[in-house]
């Protein structure tokens, strides 16, 4: 699937990056409560981040823009990229603030608690993004997720727009959008939870997928792919919609399941698959993700992903 050009295809992350802490206890400490004996793990995390990973591992150069703050953390990430690959050049350290945070329970039964700290993310600005206009060049498709200022998410897609880019908006965690922004997606991939969200439909069978889908797309976006978790996505554009199942896989954490999604989808366009072929794509990535736990762990290599399309 490599591209005639001889190139590899670019994708472009403006979004979140941050260093997930976890703690694994017995159980959720109550208030007031100070509990000892747990586990602890350090894990680099962000949607943004999350993403980014995804697509470098199936087989992209990915350029990432982003803040992190000037600390230990923000070092430990950036040393993750370049193992990754990932093009961090157009990352800033903030001097002022620091990298973004979440603190994490998790409890013996898997439930699990969660406070972040959005720290350099929310800083995050659309200076920062027109100051990395060059990153936009030679690029296929940009991904952008919520966990940035909305503004720098609109800035984003607005200059991805005027270079004929192509938008991916992961509306992820769910918040409402306006229809201005929703004009400049191309492709909105909202997991069951988000579409409900946005569109005040409750997706319990395809039926719903395909009123939601359509609420969307009458607010301007283009194409709406629907994540359906063990089910699969919901493709609905203008030509038509249909449900591509997902692979059936023993899933054992789908913690980042979209994350891996979307960054494997984000590359498989970039490559020039039609969408159906790149859902299908994606779908096997973040199948093979599930059956790995935590986030930037699980994303697939190139190969494990096309172990599973077979
Ligand atoms: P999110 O992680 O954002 O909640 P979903 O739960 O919809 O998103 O999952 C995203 C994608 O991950 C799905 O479209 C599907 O391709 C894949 N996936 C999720 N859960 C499973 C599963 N149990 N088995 C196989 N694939 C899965």
């Amino acid at each position: 699937m490599s591209s005639s050009s001889g190139t590899t295809p670019t994708v472009l992350v403006v979004g979140s990056s941050g260093m997930d802490m976890t703690i694994y206890l017995e159980r959720i400490p109550k208030i007031g409560e100070t509990l000892l004996g747990g586990e602890f793990l350090t894990c680099p995390g962000g949607k943004g981040a999350n993403q980014a990973v995804a697509a470098a591992r199936a087989g992209g150069t990915v350029k990432f823009v982003a803040r992190l703050g000037e600390d230990h953390h923000g070092d430990e990430i950036l040393a993750g990229f370049e193992a990754d690959r990932i093009d961090a050049s157009f990352i800033v350290r903030d001097s002022s603030t620091p990298t973004g945070t979440a603190l994490i329970f998790v409890s013996e039964a898997g439930e699990n608690s969660i406070g972040v700290a959005p720290g350099a993310n929310g800083q995050l600005s659309p200076s920062d993004v027109a100051n990395a206009g060059s990153a936009f060049d030679g690029t296929g498709a940009m991904l952008l997720q919520l966990e940035v200022p909305l503004e720098t998410v609109e800035a984003a897609a607005a200059l991805a727009q005027q270079k004929g880019i192509r938008v991916i908006l992961n509306p992820a965690p769910a918040q409402p959008l306006p229809d201005s922004l929703m004009q400049m997606v191309s492709i909105l991939t909202p997991n069951e939870t988000e579409a409900e969200l946005l569109t005040g439909i409750p997706i319990n069978n395809l039926d719903d997928a395909e009123r939601a889908s359509v609420a969307l797309r009458a607010r301007g976006v283009d194409t709406v792919v629907l994540t359906l978790g063990e089910q699969g996505a919901y493709v609905s554009r203008a030509e038509g919609s249909y449900l591509v199942k997902a692979f059936k896989v023993n899933a054992i954490d789908t913690v980042a399941a979209g994350d891996v999604f979307n960054g494997a989808l984000a590359l498989a366009l970039c490559e020039g698959l039609e969408l159906k072929a790149a859902v299908r794509f994606a779908n096997a990535a973040a199948a093979h993700s599930v059956t790995i736990p935590g986030a930037q762990p699980s994303a697939p290599k190139r190969s494990e992903i096309e172990a599973i399309l077979k």
